[in-house]
């Protein structure tokens, strides 16, 4: 795997109050060192979000020699399928963590939860209740007013076991039926207010077939599952504090085999970005993205194809931290972090997007020239490669303007300016088709300025990218904007009013350098002035295609260094 994190304990000074915890458990010696999960549902791909939460999990135990599992809280098996699970392992491995041997299901737990729920009935403390989902909504109460207990809530422990056991063997239809746990239908904690523990579902389950036709809800199954494996700290996001009442409800009143905590911190919510897999999943179904991986998406595997790479991923998650308060994360902070990555670690080539001809008429109609360019001009370990120059070139249809206003310094009429690393030229003559289209330019180089620069030390305001017109290879080429244009999606009341309708722009002919025609899959590199791109999964061998990852102006340094 590329760049495993260096598992470290973090600088005491610095730990956040989850690390806090984890690190006086270990200090105190109520535990050895640390077992975290992550526990996501496989219904639909693991977005940034989930991304926070892995790097948090993994990372706190890998800190303290501890261990992390994968567990698919796989309870709901209308709308889980094996195309999630096998994209979150992938994802979970592509950010660079391990789960190793503990890869398990609550699925695997299902014997044992339906025993352990024998077990309250029979101890009074679960009853079954025949009140429809309608009926248990309407008896539960308010934040205000206390609820109401159901008729069914009385019955001996040997009729509801009597029903539970026929519950579980299928005799009921989907939704007569339910068992719940019997705490306090008065309890100021809704929560509380008797929850549902099993219901009936006919339904085939992709781990465990049609063995069970009642299914366990989150709350029952998960912080059993976390003390069958041993988890310490079974770490979650805010929404779940106040079910931390029922959590621990359940382990007091279960022969459980470990009593893990849970803590709650708060979620990643980003500028311009919905984290929502059921969300994610309608513009998926509803063909508003390419899918679930469009590079747009804020899913990982979306990041991916767009060229984040994982480690400006895992540095994201670090600067960001975790707390107890939500908050809004400015999505330049993510863009920040992928710019630091790729900076570091894209070679520099050259593409022409909305190219326009430049001949050089004073230069041969027949030589072609290799041209020396340097592949990082930051870094001159990064070496250099040879691209071809010739009489005929494409240069950006943006880098002209025939009659240019005051601040514009590229090339215009009877100005010289530098192309990289070759040589000046001057225009002297704009062609210009039958609507008045500018089709050409014609300019005249300087053969004393090879390499870019002239003998008499004069030096022209502006550097431009270029391509030969015979050598370059053609390449799609996609800009991505952000894929809703209200930093507050949903704010106005309408998801899917707020989808930015010009968040991709295809440019369909664009150039690059002959040398990033056969480039893999994945493979990252800067276009000089254009950004950082990355090959996309739709090349074929005539035709790359590229994704621009990020553009390379940063806001976010720019409103940082204000502050
Ligand atoms: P969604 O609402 O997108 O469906 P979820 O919470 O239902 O997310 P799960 O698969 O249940 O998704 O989540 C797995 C883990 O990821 C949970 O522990 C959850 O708390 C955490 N998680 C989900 N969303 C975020 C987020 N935005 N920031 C941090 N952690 C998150
Ligand atoms: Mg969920």
């Amino acid at each position: 795997m590329a760049n495993p994190p260096k598992p470290e304990p973090p600088a005491e000074q610095t730990l956040d109050f989850i690390r806090e915890i984890v690190a006086e458990d270990v200090r105190s010696g109520k535990h050895l060192t640390p077992v975290t999960r992550f526990p996501p549902e496989p219904n639909g791909y693991l977005h940034v979000g989930h991304a926070k939460s892995i790097c948090l999990n993994f990372g706190v135990a890998q800190e303290r020699g501890g261990r992390t599992h994968l567990r698919f809280d796989d309870t709901n098996p209308t709308k889980e399928e094996q195309e999630y699970i096998d994209s979150i392992k992938e994802d979970v491995r592509w950010l660079g963590f391990d789960w190793g041997k503990h890869l398990y299901h609550a699925s695997d737990y299902f014997d044992q939860l339906y025993e352990w729920a024998e077990l309250l009935v029979q101890k009074g403390l679960a009853y079954v209740d025949d009140l429809t989902a309608d009926q248990i909504r309407e008896h539960r109460g308010t934040l205000t007013e206390p609820g109401k207990e159901s008729p069914f809530r009385n019955r001996t422990a040997d009729e509801n076991l009597d029903l539970f056991r026929r519950m579980r063997k299928g005799e009921f239809p989907d939704g007569a039926r339910v068992l719940r746990a019997k705490i306090d239908m008065a309890a100021p904690n809704i929560n509380l207010r008797d929850p549902v523990m099993y219901r009936i579902l006919h339904a085939s389950h992709p781990m465990t077939g049609d063995k069970w036709s009642i299914y366990p809800s989150y709350d029952y199954a998960h912080g059993q599952s976390d003390a069958i494996e041993g988890i310490t700290h079974s770490l979650c996001t805010l929404e779940f504090e106040d079910h931390r009442p029922l959590y621990e409800w359940f382990l007091a009143n279960l022969p459980v085999p470990s009593q893990p905590r849970q803590i709650e911190f708060a979620r990643l919510n980003l500028t311009y970005t919905v984290l929502s897999k059921r969300f994610l999943l309608r513009l998926v179904n509803e063909g508003r993205v390419r899918g679930w991986d469009d590079p747009r998406m804020p899913t990982i595997s979306g990041l991916r194809r767009r060229g984040f790479p994982a480690e400006a991923l895992r540095q994201f998650a670090e600067t960001i931290g975790v707390a107890k308060r939500e908050s809004v994360v400015e999505y330049a902070a993510l863009e920040h972090a992928v710019r630091d990555v790729l900076n570091r670690t894209s070679p520099r080539r050259m593409a022409v997007l909305r190219p326009i001809r430049a001949v050089l008429t004073n230069y041969s109609e027949t030589l072609a020239e290799e041209i020396e360019v340097g592949n990082n001009p930051e870094d001159p370990a990064a070496g250099t490669r040879k691209v071809p120059f010739a009489r005929e070139l494409w240069i950006e249809a943006d880098d002209f303007m025939e009659d240019p206003p005051k601040k514009f310094f590229r090339l215009a009429p009877g100005r010289e300016v530098r192309l990289r690393a070759a040589y000046f030229i001057t225009c002297q003559e704009v062609i210009k088709d039958a609507a008045g289209q500018v089709v050409e330019l014609r300019c005249t180089y300087d053969p004393a300025t090879r390499g870019g620069s002239a003998p008499d030390g004069r030096s022209p305001k502006a550097t431009l990218h270029w391509l030969s017109a015979r050598h370059a290879r053609p390449a799609e080429v996609r800009l991505y904007d952000h894929l809703f244009n209200r930093a507050d999606p949903g704010a106005g009341g309408d998801l899917l009013a707020d989808l930015n309708p010009k968040s991709e722009e295809v440019i369909p002919h664009g150039w690059v350098e002959p040398g990033l025609a056969g480039l893999a899959v994945g493979a990252r590199v800067q276009f000089e002035r254009l950004g950082y791109f990355c090959v996309d999964r739709d090349s074929t061998a005539a035709r790359p295609v590229f994704n621009r990852t990020v553009t390379l102006r940063d806001t976010w340094a720019k409103l940082q260094a204000k502050s």
